[in-house]
Order: C-alpha cells, then structure tokens, then sequence
C-alpha cells in the first residue's frame, strides 16, 4: 500500500475481519455506484459489505451497532423511491453474494430462496416444472427477491393475482440488534400474529431477509394477449373501467401513452403504433374454453370505449414482443432522456380519466415531459418526468410537480405508492393520508423491532432524529454530516 494511502478505520477492520477484506469496500471510488439507486437522491455510505449468509449478515449488524453506525439494506439498487441511499452513511449491506436459489418444492409449490436472488432467474428456474412465481416487476431482469418482498413489489401481471405479500410463505429475518429469526413458515396460514405479513412491504426498516420461502402457482393452460389502440389517452382510461366491468379481471391490463410509445416503439420496435394516442396491453389466462369468452367481453368493452383496433397476439414471439415494449418501456426512456423521475400513484379506477388529463396540465405548466407507462387495470400511475439535469432549476420543479401529481393522487381518493414504495422520497407526504396516531403506531411497531434512529434512517415515517421533517432535499440541508448529493 502507499504510504499516502488512506487507512481503514476501526469500523472498517472489524467488517474485514468478519467478512475476509475482499467483502468490503470502503475507498471512496468503489462506492461511487452504492451512493445512488434509480431514484434521483444520492448519497454515500461510508462502507458497503457483501455478507454471504445470514450469520454474516447479522454479524455485520451486531459491528455497526457495536460502532453506533447506521445500517442500510441494499438488493440490486432499482427502487424509486430512494429506498437504498445511505442518507447518514453507514453500512450499507448488499445482498448481491447471497444469491442461491435453495429449494424448489414442485409438489408443495414452493421455493426457498436467498434475497440476492434475481426475480427472473426464479421464473426460469421453476418453468419447467410447469409452475410460475407470479409478480413479475417489470424490473425482473436486475431487481433481488429481498427488494421485491421489501417493497411489496408489484408488476403487470400481479392485478389478478396480487402484490408480493400475497406470494410469501414466511421470511428468515436479520433483525435490528443481529438477532436471527423467521417470520411465517412454509404454508399461508402460519398461527399467530402475522409478522410476515407485517415486514413485506417495510422497506427495509424492521430488518434484513436473509432465507424467503415463496408460493409458486400452476401455469395457465392458455394465455390470450391483445394489444387495444385508441386516440386518446382518455378513452383508453374509459376502457380500463368498461373491461372490468364486464366481469373480466385481465392477468394483466397496461397502458402506454402517445409520449411514451414514440419513445419506445423506434428502440423496441414492439408493433405500437406512433399515431396512436394510447394503448392498452390487455393479456387474460386459464382454462382454453374460458379465456375466449374472456377475449370477447375485452375486445367488445374497447371497441363499446372508441377503440379503433384490438389486435390480437398469433403466436408466442408475437407476445413476447408485446410485452418486450412495456417491460423495456422505463430503460427507452433512460435511452431518450439525460435523466427522468419515475413516480408512482395510485387513484380509483374510474379516476384515471380525469387524473391522466390533470397530469398532462400540471406537466405542461412546469414545462416538463411526461411520459405513462403504468399497471393500469390497479389504477397505479407513473407519470415520468424527463428533465435535464444541467439545469440548476429543473430538479426543484420536477419535485415540486412530483408533489402536486402526488396531491392530485390523494385528492382523487388514491393512494401515495401503489409498489415502489414510500423510502426517502414521499415521507414527508405520509401526513397527508395518515394522522399523528396512525404515524405514532408506525413508529412503535418500528421501535418493537428494535429499527428507530439507526436502521435504514429517514426511510417511511416523516420523523426521525437527523432528518429534516422535510422531502429529500430538506435532509440535504439538514444533515451537516458529509455524503454526497446530487
Ligand atoms: C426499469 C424499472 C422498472 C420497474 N418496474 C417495477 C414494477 O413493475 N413493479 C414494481 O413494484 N417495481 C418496479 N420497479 C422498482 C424496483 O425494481 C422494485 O421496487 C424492486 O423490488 C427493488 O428491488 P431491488 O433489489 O433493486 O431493491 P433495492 O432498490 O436495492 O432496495 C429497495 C428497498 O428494499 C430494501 N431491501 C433490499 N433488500 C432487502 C432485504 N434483503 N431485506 C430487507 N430490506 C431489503 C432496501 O433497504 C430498500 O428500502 C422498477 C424499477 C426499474 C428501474
């Protein structure tokens, strides 16, 4: 080593020596790339540590505790809401080494596996036992298995099968003061009080996931995908009620604006049209006999709502390309814009007509882009906001339009995430749906686990000691310790 080199701190050498040196990064240029996830706020943990098991996990936990440190749980880093950022430095765990898919039980539909597990890579491995995993992000490509139950993550295909939480047997849990236990078992309906039930969907505050047992269900016999084009966003949001209310409940039902399909289709090349002024994805699934009648009640309820055209998917690659255009819709968008902000709402179905349009006047007053790709079938928003990051004012208007789109959600009877989350980025929204009361309950389950100043700080609840009881870049100011924001 040079001799100007710097020297590990004392933190730094206990998580050598538990972990062997190779396991943690400290250097301030290898934590260039933990410092950041897909939302837009950054900030640099002071070690980040690669555990391979749980007891490392939780040893790990026990040294920042031992250092008063805070402790950050990291999977694959893809969350919008700010979930991951070390916002006062500390340990940041990522789970990328516990990465093994332990059991896959075909008879008992069943899997076990580590929280590095990649969401896809599970969908390939239980395939061929004709068994599926069914919430499908459309990260699944790069988001872990811990992040998805983390975040209750949800995908195109979760509105008839539902969110995470309804897919998770039980979880082997990291808790805050290093102690190992499991939340929930290997069948659903696990006696007692639902503590697994109660840490999806926590964000990382209650604990670490270190094991997740996971239901697997049965592939459909068939599958039919249509892909309905109408001219305008309005009478696409019409169509998502008139579907529904002819008794259909879509696998999945999507829906892509005229900004958004301009920008994917000349990179996906997935068959949207580019005059078209949105589309839905509709895909039903089940017995062959029941998913034609289905078809034909979805294909009537578009063409009842102005749809010029339902077109219907002919064989697998024709589907598969389908969906290649709403699954790489958010990465087009990277590809077209310097930066973007991703946001996720939830309003009543039979909102979204009028809430779209209040999105695209809102948008337009701030002078910034809007594109929508978004799960419309669960009236889940996400409005994305592309901006360019040079300018100085853009990052303050586009959360000051993050926040009036997040109203315009609350107003309609909505909800501030349908499933990325609340992390960083919308605590101090939380008063807007909940009262003192319902945050102070928060705040004691939270404290019952052992997770208030010190695990995963400023994440979820609007209070928090070094805080700021503001958005993002109120705990900027804030916070006089270093790290570095953008
Ligand atoms: C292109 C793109 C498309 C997306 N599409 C969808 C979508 O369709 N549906 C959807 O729901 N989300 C979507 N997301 C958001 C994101 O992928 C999900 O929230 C995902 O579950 C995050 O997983 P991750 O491994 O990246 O977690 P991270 O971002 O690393 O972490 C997310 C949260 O989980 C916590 N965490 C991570 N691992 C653990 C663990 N083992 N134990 C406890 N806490 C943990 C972290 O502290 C943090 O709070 C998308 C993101 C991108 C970039």
């Amino acid at each position: 080593m040079p001799t100007n080199a710097p020297t590990p701190s004392a933190l730094v050498r206990d998580l050598q020596a538990a972990l062997g040196e190779r396991h943690v990064l400290w250097a301030p240029e290898d934590l260039l790339v933990y410092e950041y996830d897909a939302s837009i706020d950054r900030a640099r943990p002071d070690v980040a540590v690669f555990p391979g098991d749980a007891e490392e996990t939780a040893a790990v936990v026990r040294i920042a505790n031992l250092h008063d440190v805070p402790v950050v749980p990291r999977g694959s880093g893809t969350g919008f809401a700010g979930g991951a950022i070390a916002v006062r430095g500390g340990v940041l765990i990522v789970t990328t080494r516990m990465n093994r898919i332990l059991q896959v039980d075909a008879e008992n539909r069943l899997a076990v596996v580590e929280p590095g597990v990649i969401n896809l890579a599970l969908q390939q491995a239980v395939a061929p036992h004709g068994l599926l995993y069914a919430p499908d992000p459309s990260s699944q490509r790069i988001c872990s298995l811990g992040g998805n139950i983390a975040n209750n993550s949800g995908g195109p295909h979760t509105l008839a099968h539902g969110s995470t939480v309804n897919h998770v047997l039980g979880v082997e849990v990291v808790l805050p003061d290093g102690r190992i236990t499991w939340l929930g078992g290997r069948q659903l309906d696990a006696p007692g009080v639902d503590l697994r039930g109660l840490f999806v969907g926590s964000e990382g505050t209650l604990g670490i996931a270190t094991k997740i047992c996971l239901r697997l269900m049965r592939q459909q016999e068939a599958v039919q995908t249509m892909l309905a084009i109408f001219d305008s966003v309005e009478a696409a949001s019409a169509a998502v009620s008139a579907v529904i209310r002819r008794g259909v409940v879509p696998v999945a039902l999507e829906m892509l604006d005229q900004e958004i399909i301009r920008i994917v289709e000349p990179q996906i090349h997935a068959g949207y049209p580019l005059d078209a002024g949105a589309v839905l994805l509709i895909e039903v699934e089940g017995l062959r006999e029941s998913v034609a009648i289905e078809a034909e009640a979805a294909i009537d309820a578009c063409r009842e709502q102005g749809a010029r055209e339902v077109r219907t998917a002919e064989s697998a690659p024709e589907r598969e390309r389908l969906w290649e255009g709403r699954k790489a819709g958010i990465g087009a968008v990277g590809a077209a814009s310097p930066a973007f902000y991703l946001l996720d709402g939830v309003v009543p179905r039979t909102k979204l007509p009028q809430t779209m349009q209040a999105v695209q006047e809102a948008s337009a007053r701030y002078g910034l882009r809007c594109a929508n790709i978004f799960h419309a079938g669960d009236g889940n928003l996400h409005p994305t906001v592309m901006f360019d990051p040079d300018d100085p004012d853009a990052v303050r208007r586009v959360l000051e339009l993050g926040g009036e789109i997040m109203r315009l959600c609350v107003q309609a009877g909505g909800s501030l995430t349908g499933e990325h989350g609340i992390g960083l980025e919308k605590r101090s929204y939380m008063e807007w749906i909940f009262s003192p009361e319902d945050l102070d309950a928060m705040g004691r389950v939270r404290a019952a686990f052992g997770g208030e100043e010190r695990f995963n700080p400023c994440k979820v609840l609007p209070s928090g000691h070094g805080c700021g009881t503001g958005h993002a870049t109120e705990i900027r100011h804030h916070l006089a310790t270093p790290g570095v924001y953008v």
